[in-house]
């Protein structure tokens, strides 16, 4: 019995070890090696917010520093109609090298890209909640009247395009709606910056929104679903 409490707690110890070299490297080296390969942590503020600390200890938060100087700008003009309003972040980039994908975002792969959280509204009050724990997977889906840009990918065998269902970590805050007020401020705050390249939105919410622009492009049935979150992009 002492014997096997023994090897229990080597077992343990082990688990403690890994994790505290993790949480090192994590906290103080990845930060420290990945402007050798042009890309750096999100910079949080009191208008840019992560959704969760999962992407951090993931080291899902890096991105180029001209990403960082973009969202700074793309909060000071939100803010000046919405000054309590948060952006937040969801997947951005690993760290290092180009090429390799976040998954499932095959595209987030070079620094240059950032998911961000669409807008929602408590009792017709714009909210910094989110309807689920990871930011992802909880859809403003189509009416009935608006194109169905889900059906006609998953009818296409695009089997991935709504996956994000499976990556909430659950629903919250079940008393917050959509925004569409919010969310057109969002996009359009974003649209107005030199540096950003595209913004990909589902098509309806696109339509509902009244957006209209180039740098709004559809993101193609291999790609997942955007009526969760907005995906940004520098040019
Ligand atoms: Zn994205």
């Amino acid at each position: 019995m002492i014997i096997l409490m023994f090897f229990g707690n080597m077992k343990f110890g082990k688990y403690i070890l890994f994790f505290g070299i993790y949480l090192i490297c994590t906290y103080y080296v990845v930060p420290r090696v990945a402007p050798l390969f042009g890309r750096e942590p999100l910079i949080t503020s009191k208008s840019i917010v992560s959704q969760s600390l999962f992407y951090r200890l993931t080291n899902r938060n890096y991105v180029r520093p001209e990403m960082n100087v973009l969202l700074r700008d793309i909060a000071s003009e939100f803010n000046k109609n919405y000054p309590e309003a948060q952006i937040v972040c969801l997947d951005a980039n690993f760290p290092f090298i180009n090429k390799f994908p976040l998954l499932p975002h095959l595209s987030h792969n070079d620094g240059k890209k950032l998911d961000i959280s669409l807008m929602y509204a408590l009792h017709g009050n714009l909210t910094n909640k989110k309807p689920s724990i990871s930011g992802y997977g909880v859809f403003e889906g189509p009416r009935s009247r608006e194109y169905n840009q889900i059906d006609r990918c998953k009818t296409k065998g695009n089997w991935q395009y709504d996956i994000q269902k499976y990556m909430t970590f659950g629903s919250v805050n079940e008393d917050i709606k959509f925004s569409e007020i919010g969310t057109k401020a969002l996009v359009d705050a974003i649209l107005k910056q030199p540096s950003v390249g595209k913004v990909f939105i589902e098509p309806h919410l696109k339509h509902r929104l009244g957006l209209k622009h180039e740098k709004i492009r559809f993101h193609g049935c291999q790609a997942v679903r955007h009526d969760d979150h907005i995906h940004l992009q520098l040019k």
